[in-house]
């Protein structure tokens, strides 16, 4: 089984020649909770789940991190996602820290009325170390919205007052963002035409495979099929619907019928495939059988650091989660500012603003490499680790 924090911690490593020992300052959070929270079933039996909160670094903001319900969700994981954070927000510039939390349940498990109970019994369980200026939860997998909703509630009955801006990714009619559902995938597309433009590639009739059809998969693959690219490709945990001539991505819903395993779509010829599940879905194991030409990583961690190098010597291009998926803590960035300021953005401005923040953080990060001669992962590392190392430095903590 690979650790996603160990991965974590080579990525450090790897930028040890240019930052020196410092990085190994960022090998460990500041702080970590754990927590069994107890939930009453529909049959009246009462149920305990494993729940975390890990808030790694706030030197540069308050810890931003999203919450996650999967079986998988372990102590490992919170660290490796939380880490990922603090230097997703540093990548593109957003005042915040990074955190992550979690509890180890699948949620298809769970009626309406569990779902609700378990998210209370969550947010109770964090409403003592979250909050505007401390650290401000949203969605990630398996949570959206109404998650956030049932949340916010039951943090605000704890404090006994309003405190939208403590969570992100909220529905539009409680203080939500327009625009903040779709803006990770819109991100996305941004980013990948900016690499497109810089490698001097044409974007039509580009092919994509797209690994994931949630939150992320899914609005990526529709902004993407909208922007002229074609998407080929596109799976679930239960396996993937292919068509080399272009799926119709408006018509095609999660039930789709799988004509394709999730590992034969990972090896597809494609120009860019997409990752947009789970972490380490790109390993030793199958980076040999890759033949896409650039792989944008939607999700947080999908390639482990041995895949990294075999592709790298394949010579194929990896566009980092830190920085393709940047769009949605962004736009959770202006719906704090917006939920603090009580005055509300349109969706022209919101999608406007998310795109010069992420063009900005593509060509920082693409002049970085070019200047170290190194992977766009290293840049976008020694770029983000070095501005956190900076304002620990400012605070007096190193
Ligand atoms: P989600 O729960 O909405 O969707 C996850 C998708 O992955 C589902 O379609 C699921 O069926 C599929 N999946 C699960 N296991 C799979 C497997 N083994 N093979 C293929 N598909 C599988 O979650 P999401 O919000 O879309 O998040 C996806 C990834 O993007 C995660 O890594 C998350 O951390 C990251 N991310 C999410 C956001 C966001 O705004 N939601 C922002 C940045 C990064």
């Amino acid at each position: 089984m690979n650790s996603a924090f160990t991965g974590a911690k080579k990525q450090l490593d790897k930028i040890k020649p240019f930052l020196g020992n410092s990085v190994d300052l960022l090998k460990k959070p500041q702080k970590f909770f754990a927590r069994k929270i107890t939930v009453r079933l529909d049959n009246g039996k009462k149920k305990t789940f494993q729940a975390f909160r890990c808030q790694y670094n706030n030197a540069r903001g308050p810890f931003k991190g999203g919450v996650r319900f999967h079986p998988r969700v372990s102590e490992d994981e919170m660290k490796a996602l939380a880490f990922w954070m603090a230097v997703k927000c540093a990548v593109v510039g957003i005042p915040f820290g990074g955190s992550k939390g979690g509890v180890a349940v699948d949620p298809s498990s769970l009626s309406q009325g569990e779902l609700r109970r378990l998210s209370f019994a969550y947010a109770n369980f964090i409403a003592p170390i979250i909050g505007p200026w401390q650290d401000v939860p949203a969605p990630d997998v398996n949570t959206d919205g109404v998650i956030m909703a049932w949340m916010l509630e039951a943090y605000e009955k704890k404090i006994g007052q309003q405190a939208p801006a403590t969570f992100t990714g909220k529905p539009v009619e409680l203080g939500g963002s327009q625009g903040r559902i779709g803006a990770t995938g819109f991100g996305g597309v941004v980013i990948l035409k900016e690499y497109l433009k810089k490698i001097n590639a044409k974007k039509a009739n580009a092919k994509l495979a797209v690994q994931g059809f949630g939150n992320v998969g899914y609005w990526f693959a529709k902004f993407a099929d909208e922007a002229g690219f074609k998407v080929v490709a596109v799976s679930n945990s239960k396996g993937g619907i292919y068509n080399p001539k272009g799926l119709k991505i408006d018509k095609l819903t999660d039930s789709f019928k799988p004509n394709i395993t999730n590992a034969e779509l990972l090896a597809l010829p494609v120009d860019v495939l997409v990752p947009a599940a789970l972490e380490n879905a790109i390993t030793n194991t199958n980076a040999k059988k890759i033949n896409a030409k650039c792989i944008l990583e939607m999700a947080n961690g999908p390639t482990t650091p041995e895949a990294d190098e075999i592709l790298a010597k394949k010579g194929i291009d990896v566009i980092p989660d830190v920085l393709a998926n940047a769009g949605g803590v962004t736009v959770s960035y202006f719906e704090w500012v917006q939920n603090l300021q009580s005055y509300f953005w349109s969706q022209e401005k919101v999608f406007a603003e998310e795109k010069k923040i992420l063009e900005k953080a593509f060509a920082d990060i693409a002049a970085e490499a070019k200047a170290r001669r190194v992977s766009f992962r290293q840049a976008a590392f020694i770029l983000a680790v070095g501005r956190i190392l900076e304002a620990m430095k400012l605070r007096g903590r190193i």
